[in-house]
């Protein structure tokens, strides 16, 4: 088992490595994207699996008849962040095709289609939106904004596809297709430490935490950084720090998460009380509940701080993302077939498992990440655990599958 999954990995490593920054610029519709998919179709067709890629850019390898229904589907993402790390993604693809050659191995019989998938475009590093792939498969993107995304180079998503050789006119819902998998089960490495804490080296996912991103309208006077007596400004930015200070508190307290990390000032001059400060907040929470706290407390610092500093603040929600549960029969089959001892954990991250939840029975593994570090080429698993996964993945997809 550890043979076939250190030969794969070895033969993926080098694909899309920055030589400077040793991270990966996997990009969706890049030549590295290629690459990576090529590799995917060379693994497919070594093992005899039928390669195909659907009409929304996701690649599937399927063992037994496709068309049958109630097909076990397990993979992930090969594309990246940039600069990303090894791990996020394509362990799951290396660790499903490990995983089959493992139930071969075994001698596994099965009694339901099983395919490995590569959901194209996960990351929206080139885009500016995550899970493109299976968001268009579950009619989450509609055909018209997909090809309205355009990259940094004023590049549509559909000339991007058509310069990779993929035909962009048949871009849509896939429903059909969606209707004839069972069970979809993502192997990802952690995102986090939980895994770390609790001293294990697999866990199973039970939701994605709800998520959103609001923009902050902080507007106050432009004037001389000399001459403005500290008495007669309108500051936006204190206002600004106020809220960012009031951010992290109000996590704490609620359990949640809140980041301030992108931030815009007007004029921007090093002589010049700004006349409007821009940030942007991200805040995940376990529950819905919490996140509205978190949010409605943020909010009310910003406008009490705004009062005494005279300024005004106008607050816009940009995205957001409801709580994605995951199926509970699917979750509580795995734990039985893992032994029941295994860890269930929420993450604060997406993912194509998250979008596909909505349409099909979904469940996740996470693979522990001593450090917790993720999106960065410090990203990383030991070897006995990411075998532990394939171990984990093989068990899993052999009650699901061979039952
Ligand atoms: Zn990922």
């Amino acid at each position: 088992m550890s043979d076939s999954f250190h030969r794969m990995w070895a033969d993926l490593a080098p694909v899309g490595r920055h030589p400077g920054s040793g991270g990966y610029r996997r990009y969706a519709w890049t030549g590295a994207d290629t690459d990576c998919r090529a590799w995917f179709r060379a693994q497919a067709e070594a093992r005899g699996l039928l390669c195909e890629t659907d009409r929304n850019g996701n690649q599937w390898a399927w063992l037994g008849d496709r068309t049958a229904g109630d097909a076990v589907v397990t993979g992930s993402h090969l594309d990246s962040v940039p600069d990303g790390g090894a791990f996020d993604g394509p362990l799951g693809v290396v660790s499903s095709f490990a995983a089959l050659d493992e139930l071969r191995r075994r001698g596994a019989r099965f009694t339901r289609p099983l395919a490995v998938a590569n959901f194209g475009d996960e990351e929206g590093a080139r885009f500016g939106l995550a899970c493109v792939g299976s968001r268009l498969a579950a009619g989450q993107l509609t055909r018209q904004a997909a090809f309205a995304l355009r990259d940094a180079d004023g590049v549509s998503l559909p000339q991007a596809m058509e310069a990779a050789g993929h035909d962009p006119e048949a871009i849509g819902p896939d429903p059909e297709r969606l209707a004839g998998i069972g069970a979809f089960v993502e192997l990802h490495v952690e995102q986090g430490r939980a895994l770390d804490l609790t001293g294990d080296a697999v866990g199973v996912a039970s939701a994605i935490w709800p998520h959103g991103r609001w923009r902050f309208d902080f507007r106050g006077e432009a004037n001389h950084a000399g001459t403005t007596r500290l008495a007669d400004r309108r500051d936006p930015m204190l206002t600004y720090a106020e809220t960012v200070l009031a951010a992290r508190r109000e996590a704490e307290l609620a359990g949640a998460v809140a980041t301030f990390g992108k931030v815009a000032v007007e004029p921007n001059g090093v002589n010049a009380i700004p006349s409007l400060v821009r940030g942007w907040l991200d805040s995940r929470a376990p529950d819905q509940a919490a996140l509205d706290t978190v949010l409605a407390a943020v909010e009310q610092a910003a406008r009490e701080r705004a009062e005494r500093d005279g300024t005004d603040v106008a607050v816009v929600r940009e995205s957001f993302t409801p709580v994605v549960e995951f199926e509970h029969a699917l979750r509580d089959e795995i734990g039985r077939i893992l032994g029941g001892s295994v860890p269930v954990l929420g993450t604060g991250a997406g993912h194509d498992a998250g979008i596909l939840s909505a349409s099909v029975p979904t469940a996740m593994l996470f693979v522990r990440n001593p450090t917790g570090v993720s999106h960065s080429p410090a990203e990383y698993a030991a070897e006995d655990d990411c075998v532990a996964g394939v171990r984990a993945l093989a068990d899993v997809l052999e009650g699901l599958a061979c039952g």
